[in-house]
């Protein structure tokens, strides 16, 4: 049986134009334990039927002992469950939950070289389990985290990724900004591109490898075309490419 967490807004902040970071605290106090990775089903008050209340979102923090957790969710054009959090949902706010769900997680032992593709609030997912490897101090390969999105102000998290660049071995960041003229300095921190994430990834990952695992995060066009371009054009095997599904 499901069980199911009464909650509480507890702080609210600007992640970008359109994505804002929402942060929960469970109303029961205690470890709210979840694997880095996994996502929780709220059931909001924006329809009749549990088919039109319930939505999923990523957690973006890592699992730390603690009862508050963070979502990171972007303002869809005409979309009822992220107008509702953008326009209702306020410091204060109940919001209740099922618990947290899904196997898009790291395996106990990381025995290969990771690679994190995600677009816009896909990152997500990548943020809590890096967080967790560097805060749990466990051990692994390199991690290349590459992330899409439009513009240079559309960049998430970039603060935590550059620290984390500098504090965790292996770890490398880099942003691919599809629509931005100039491209802002990455420096030592992160390399950027213009262009799309799939442009890096076919670049540096061309000469297939049986010891690098993708995981891939986003909305259905980027996934289609990540795992068509990993599996098909470069010949990766399919067991090589994990993804989530944001819709
Ligand atoms: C496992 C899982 C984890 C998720 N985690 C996150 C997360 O961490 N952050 C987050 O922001 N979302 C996440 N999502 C997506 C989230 O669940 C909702 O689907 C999203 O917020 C849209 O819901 P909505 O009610 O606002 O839009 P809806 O009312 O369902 O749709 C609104 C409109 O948006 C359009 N639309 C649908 N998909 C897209 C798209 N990709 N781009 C543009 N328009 C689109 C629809 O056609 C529709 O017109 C996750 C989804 C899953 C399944």
């Amino acid at each position: 049986m499901a069980k199911w967490y009464d909650s509480t807004v507890i702080r609210i902040e600007d992640a970008s134009a359109t994505t804002k970071r929402f942060w929960l605290e469970i109303d029961e106090a205690g470890n709210f334990d979840f694997r880095a990775g996994q996502f929780i089903t709220l059931d909001l008050p924006i329809g009749e039927k549990r088919l039109q209340r319930w939505r999923s979102y990523s957690i973006a923090s890592a699992p730390d002992g603690s009862n508050v957790l963070e979502l990171c969710i972007v303002h869809l054009e005409g979309g009822l469950a992220s107008g509702y959090f953008f326009n209702d949902v306020k410091v204060g706010t109940a919001l209740r939950f099922k618990d947290p769900d899904g196997m898009f997680v790291l395996p106990e032992k990381i025995e290969k070289d990771l690679v994190f593709v995600c677009t816009g609030t896909g990152v997500a997912p990548f943020r809590s389990m890096l967080l967790d490897l560097y805060g749990q101090n466990k051990p692994h390969r390199n991690i290349h985290l590459i992330f899409g999105t439009r513009y240079r102000e559309g960049i998430l998290y970039q603060k935590d990724f550059e620290k984390l660049v500098e504090k965790m071995p292996g770890f490398s960041y880099s942003v691919a900004l599809s629509r931005e003229e100039t491209l802002p300095p990455g420096g030592q921190l992160f390399d950027t591109c213009k262009g799309y994430v799939h442009q890096v990834y076919l670049e540096k990952y061309a000469t297939v490898r049986p010891d690098v695992q993708f995981y891939l995060c986003g909305w259905t066009k980027m996934i289609d075309e990540a795992v068509e371009n990993l599996v098909a054009k470069l010949g990766y095997d399919r067991a090589q490419v994990k993804y989530e599904l944001y819709g």
